[in-house]
């Protein structure tokens, strides 16, 4: 077994008809990149930021710190595309010092974006730090928790306005694209008009799956009434992938169903362009990848989309 994903090293992810998909990986920061490497991801879909700013005691993150671990996984990963999502605290992840209330709903509370676009100067320093890494390797950013155009616009406003301050001071910058992820059943349902905004989106299954069936992700006792391949969470993932690609974007997956190997025909027949998974994950899914052949009558009902 480990010899034959040995073999896969190196290959391409494709299916025996010559559909292509990239086969990412998920991070937490440049303690990871051995994994990425080990394993041949061929990129990073999701580098969850926030373990950046947990690791800080007492304080966020200095633009600096966060600059290093950025450009450090860029450097050692290039040419390799890097896909940094912004912070993304509160709810399960709390840090002292940002000061957050308790809140009895934290997961439909202050966190993420939400955060970000409040206290407008943390932001900033993330963005100027992504922004100063992207001179160094592949880098895409995008945004968690998104729920409206407006938001997406502030935060590209906000991007602009840390481009314009970084040239003022000399100091490159790269190109970059900027995506944002599909977690709530909101974006979803606007998913036309966000992608008129953005160059790409990343569909979160692990919130999206929590905020559509209304079952909290990190209640055990919920385990019974969780369908992880509900039709209604399977559709809105098809939805996505039918408006990113009506306006010219590519869309991923980076939630754990991304991972799913029983669901992986399916999203490569819907058009899946991405599925990023852990590290460990990625030679198993390449060989599923390589023995499917949509050329063939779909051998897995269809009627989960239906
Ligand atoms: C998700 O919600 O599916 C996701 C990838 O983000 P996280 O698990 O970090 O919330
Ligand atoms: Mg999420």
């Amino acid at each position: 077994e480990a010899a034959l994903l040995e073999d896969l090293k190196g290959k391409e992810s494709i299916t025996v008809d010559g559909t292509k998909v990239k086969v990412y990986a998920n991070i937490g920061g440049p303690e990871d990149v051995e994994a990425v490497l080990e394993n041949d991801a061929e990129g990073v879909g999701l580098f969850r930021s926030e373990f950046v700013y947990l690791n800080t005691k007492g304080n966020p993150p200095t633009e600096e710190e966060q600059f290093n671990a950025y450009k450090d996984v860029l450097e050692a990963l290039a040419p390799r595309q890097v896909v940094i999502r912004t912070c993304d605290i509160g709810a399960d992840k709390q840090v002292d010092y940002m000061n957050l209330d308790h809140e009895d709903n934290p997961a439909l509370g202050f966190r993420a974006i939400r955060i970000c676009l409040t206290r407008k100067d943390f932001f900033k320093t993330q963005l100027r730090a992504l922004l100063r890494a992207s001179a160094y390797g592949n880098l895409a950013i995008m945004f968690p928790m998104i729920i409206s155009v407006r938001e997406l616009v502030s935060a590209r406003e906000l991007l602009e306005e840390c481009r314009k301050e970084l040239e003022q001071e000399g100091i490159p910058t790269g190109p970059m694209e900027v995506g944002i992820m599909i977690e709530t059943p909101a974006a979803v349902m606007i998913a036309d008009e966000l992608a008129e905004h953005c160059d790409f989106f990343s569909i979160g299954t692990n919130d999206l799956t929590q905020y559509t069936l209304a079952i909290d992700r990190q209640n055990d006792k919920l385990d019974p009434f969780l369908d992880t391949h509900h039709p209604a969470v399977l559709k809105e993932i098809e939805a996505t992938v039918e408006a990113g690609h009506r306006h010219g974007i590519w869309v991923g997956i980076c939630g754990e169903l991304g991972a799913d190997r029983d669901l992986t025909e399916q999203f490569l027949r819907i058009g899946v362009d991405e599925l990023s998974v852990n590290p460990k994950a990625t030679l198993p899914l390449r060989k599923v990848v390589r023995g499917l052949d949509l050329s063939l009558p779909e051998k897995v009902e269809e009627e989960n989309f239906r």
